[in-house]
């Protein structure tokens, strides 16, 4: 048996009811199952900033070196100093985020089933600002042939791996981003012939955008850059029902980090009603990405496991146990306890 050692991040906002949820969760899962996780709280964020002078300490950093894997609950306002500089250190080059319509949740469509698949590395995100005087700023934008395939390797296998409609639509907007956006398309085109099994179309970020509302249960891989990506991914989220039900993963060649897609959400910070959900489902893909990573005995039971989880949600919802942004009743505690219970059972 393994045991997986996961640094847990506790955040900020919601964040620390959303931590309590997913250990709770994987302590459930270490002892009803035979699979073993160490849990090591890590903190980060806004509350780090104030007690230790940065929001990612280096001491939470060393936790996080030396563990075999990152769960993160949403940071607030100090996110881009704990997850940007995660992604990078790390390599996190993918950005996983699925989007999934549910019974008794609100969605545009029943049949959704997509993911979005963004560049996690360039782009924007670099920061790459300078003020021009007061009254004017030029913003850099980064985009490099090398993770542009990476990327693109990454959507079409994961068509594959989903084994579902096979296709991906990769996203730009190369005819005003003529130079960048134009390589990304080029280097999508490419890749494409790769894998002649699975269909290859391209699309303008605002047809994207559009068609997300007009025909969501069309796509399948949607492969795009990290500023789109972002935009778009929180677009999907809310077809199927809103912020609360959306895992994401970002992943690299030796690490990965789950996190929820949604931020610090201060609104409904201390009130016990943010949706867990969306931790449940990003523990789902961190098992899924240990099972992949680890081709050992464990992996069956952890693909197992992480199906289990999604069964679980389904089982919940068509019973109408729901929490409260996704039109029930119930508190966070209230949801995870009813969670575990099925789990177990
Ligand atoms: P950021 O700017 O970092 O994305 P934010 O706090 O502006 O973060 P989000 O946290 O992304 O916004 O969420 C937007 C809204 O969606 C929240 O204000 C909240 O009402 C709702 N929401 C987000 N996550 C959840 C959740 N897990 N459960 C319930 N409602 C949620």
């Amino acid at each position: 048996m393994t045991r997986y050692s996961v640094s847990l991040v506790n955040g900020d906002g919601i964040g620390p009811d959303l931590a309590t949820s997913g250990r709770i969760l994987l302590e459930s899962i270490s002892e009803y199952s035979g699979v073993k996780f160490d849990i090591v709280e890590v903190e980060a964020g806004d509350n780090a900033l104030v007690k230790y002078s940065k929001a990612l300490p280096d001491f939470s950093f060393d936790t996080i070196k030396k563990s075999d894997v990152c769960l993160k609950a949403p940071v607030g306002e100090h996110a881009a100093d704990v997850i940007l500089v995660l992604r990078r250190y790390f390599e996190l080059y993918a950005n996983i985020r699925p989007a999934k319509s549910y019974p008794n949740v609100k969605s545009l469509n029943p049949s959704v089933d997509l993911v979005v698949v963004r560049e996690n590395t360039e782009d924007i995100y670099l920061g790459w600002e300078f003020p021009i005087g007061d009254e004017a700023v030029i913003g850099l934008r980064l985009t490099t042939a090398e993770a542009s395939r990476k990327i693109a390797l990454y959507a079409f296998e994961e068509a594959l791996r989903r084994g579902g409609k096979k296709r991906v639509v990769c996203v730009h907007k190369s005819n005003v981003m003529r130079v960048g956006d134009t390589m990304f398309s080029r280097i999508s085109k490419d890749i494409a012939r790769q894998f002649p099994e699975v269909e290859f179309s391209e699309s303008y970020v605002d047809a994207c955008a559009m068609n997300l509302i007009r025909n969501p249960e069309k796509f399948d891989v949607i492969l795009t850059t990290n500023l789109f990506g972002d935009i778009l991914s929180d677009e999907a989220a809310q077809v199927v029902g809103g912020l609360g039900l959306a895992p994401a993963g970002n992943i690299g060649n030796k690490f990965a980090i789950f996190e929820p897609v949604h931020g610090a959400a201060f609104d409904i910070a201390n009130k016990n009603i943010a949706n867990p959900s969306s931790m449940f489902l990003s523990i789902k893909m961190m098992l899924e990405w240990l099972a992949d990573r680890n081709k050992n005995n464990d992996s069956t039971k952890l693909i197992e496991l992480g199906t289990k989880i999604e069964n679980t949600l389904l089982s919940l919802l068509k019973e109408n146990l729901k929490t409260i942004d996704v039109g029930g009743n119930l508190h966070t505690d209230e949801f995870t306890k009813k969670f575990i219970t099925k789990l177990i059972i």
